[in-house]
């Protein structure tokens, strides 16, 4: 019989976080995960960017939360000798006015700097917009199917990954035995299906559902992310990823016509040509209520937590917000307090 410290339930992003983090300060841990069959991450276009459009702010800690996904995402390039992190600019067409007002008043700010840059004249293949447009810098895409798969097989070799369902996380943080291996901790990283867990009814998860689409055209040449609502980036070969629809109603993972034909008609009203659709997904975010992340331990029962509530910008948060929880459960530290699901349980 063995014993480790950490069982982690679910291998998207938030749980392989955990699994390197705790890996490279020589933590023992497993994780249970059941074939990625209601992953976001599989579906998740893998986008980071440093700005909210509507009203050009920054994201919420960006210039803490880019040096941890280089940390992070970057140590795995280097111990799995593989290329996740994608660096491309955004070209955001502005959507009104206020938009671009806001655009030019922030872009001479000291903080703003870095990130908005002027549009190039010309924005070709895609038409000119009314409000004109402009370039955000250290933006890009993780390529997470290839992230989870290496290190899937990373977690494998090393034997601290088990394919399996979880019945429910309860039941595990009390009898703290898996197959015969005991452990002290459960963290739950299921994504959406936590918030079906009763253990956790007291917190606020609300899916949302998402479709993003991968399109062809062999004649768009264009190594920018264009965006104008929705988004649009290649991946090689004359594919594009071309997304995402938010559904607030139907929480199930089949890609629609009404999905597939909203993105088409966004782009079309841009680039106004045919493109060939290869590829049509669907998953569903875990977003929550007060759409802030769910992060900590659960008020009544002090071995089980959860590392959640990601949303729609998991890409961007996981790894800061990984390095936050874990030197809470190893060294006694803070959870920002933001994020933190002591705000569920204190009313
Ligand atoms: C259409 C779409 C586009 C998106 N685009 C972006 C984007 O561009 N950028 C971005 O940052 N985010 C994006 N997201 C959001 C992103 O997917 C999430 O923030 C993130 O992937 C959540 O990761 P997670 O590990 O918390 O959950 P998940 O990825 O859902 O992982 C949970 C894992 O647990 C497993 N699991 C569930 N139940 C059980 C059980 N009972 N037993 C065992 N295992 C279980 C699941 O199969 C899965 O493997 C997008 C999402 C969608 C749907």
């Amino acid at each position: 019989m063995g014993k480790f410290k950490y069982l982690i339930l679910g291998q998207g992003i938030a749980g392989t976080a955990l699994g390197h983090i705790f890996s490279g300060r020589n933590i023992s841990f497993k994780i249970l995960d059941d074939g990625h069959k209601s992953s976001s991450s599989q579906v998740a276009a893998g986008l980071w960017n440093p700005i909210v459009f509507r009203r050009i702010n920054k994201t919420w800690r960006t210039d803490e939360l880019l040096p941890a996904m280089e940390r992070l995402y970057g140590s795995v390039e280097s111990k799995l000798d593989i290329k996740i992190q994608h660096h491309r600019q955004i070209l955001r067409m502005h959507g009104n006015k206020p938009e671009a007002d806001f655009w030019m008043e922030k872009r001479t700010l000291p903080g703003y700097r870095p990130y908005l840059l002027d549009a190039p004249a010309d924005v070709a293949p895609f038409r000119g917009g009314e409000f004109g447009s402009g370039v955000v810098d250290k933006a890009g895409f993780l390529d997470i199917p290839l992230y989870l798969s290496e290190s899937r097989k990373y977690f494998e070799e090393h034997d601290s990954l088990k394919q399996a369902t979880c019945e429910g996380a309860l039941s595990l943080a009390e009898t703290k035995i898996l197959e015969g291996d005991e452990f002290e901790h459960v963290i739950d990283c299921r994504g959406y299906r936590s918030g079906e867990d009763p253990v956790w009814s007291a917190v606020g998860f609300k899916p949302t559902k998402g479709e993003v689409l991968t399109v062809k055209d062999d004649n768009i040449n264009f190594d920018k992310i264009f965006n104008a609502g929705f988004f649009l980036f290649g991946l090689g070969e004359g594919k594009f990823r071309l997304g995402a629809t938010f559904d607030f109603e139907n929480m199930n993972h089949t890609p629609t016509a009404d999905g597939r034909n909203e993105l088409l008609d966004k782009l079309a009203s841009w680039y106004p040509k045919n493109v060939e659709v290869v590829n049509h997904k669907a998953g569903i975010r875990p977003t929550v209520k007060d759409r802030k992340p769910l992060v900590g331990t659960h008020s009544g029962v002090q071995n089980l937590h959860l590392f959640n509530g990601m949303g729609a910008k998991g890409v961007m948060l996981v790894p800061y917000l990984a390095e936050n929880f874990v030197d809470y459960l190893e060294m006694g530290g803070e959870i920002i307090s933001e994020v933190n699901i002591s705000r569920f349980f204190r009313r």
